[in-house]
């Protein structure tokens, strides 16, 4: 049975994994709110239920292997890969470039299916994708847990989130609560 969306959010603010305050994504913009995937994921049972939806979600493409960004789409990416029967593998930057470690390599004509937690810009699966079509796949579809775009991401093949998460972000140039004198926090990085 597919699972709802409130069957989703149920899952997130179980493992409190939805955040309030003033935050520095990762693609620079501010937000109020937060979503910690790994708040999730550290649940296997959680990882596992959710990855199912998204195993099913492509199950019927032809997909070699599951490529994610480190560190966010490790997890997720290797739960769908499990469950979809192929390999996982995951890009890592290296002085601040997306590269492609650990002896990790793409066969030519290998199709990829990308694999993120939280997409807001597409900019980390941008690069991931240059990646591995550099490498010789192809990409077949790109998949997120929770997709922050508002519908305004194209990867230019399928797309699919299993959630999708209304936010407002700003510019740090006009951010509000910048304006405001708060402190941002970059919640990925804090210990
Ligand atoms: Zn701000």
């Amino acid at each position: 049975m597919a699972l709802s969306q409130e069957d989703i959010l149920k899952i997130f603010k179980d493992t409190e994994a939805l955040l309030e305050g003033h935050f520095i994504l990762t693609s620079g913009l501010h937000s109020r709110t937060y979503f910690q995937c790994a708040k999730v994921f550290q649940y296997p049972w959680h990882a596992e239920t959710l990855s199912r939806q998204t195993a099913a979600n492509h199950t019927n493409q032809d997909i070699d292997l599951v490529i994610s960004p480190a560190v966010g789409g490790i997890v997720f990416g290797q739960e769908v890969a499990r469950l979809l029967g192929v390999r996982h593998i995951f890009t890592e930057r290296k002085d601040g470039q997306m590269s492609l470690r650990r002896g990790f390599t793409i066969q030519k004509g290998e199709r990829a299916l990308v694999a993120e937690d939280v997409t807001t810009t597409g900019g980390s699966v941008k690069e991931v994708i240059a990646i591995a079509e550099s490498s010789g796949a192809e990409i077949s579809a790109v998949t997120a847990v929770v997709d922050r775009s508002g519908g305004n991401v194209s990867f230019g093949v399928p797309y699919t989130s299993l959630f999708q998460m209304e936010v407002v972000n700003h510019k740090p140039e006009n951010c509000p609560l910048c304006t405001a004198g708060h402190q941002a926090v970059k919640p990925g990085s804090r210990s």
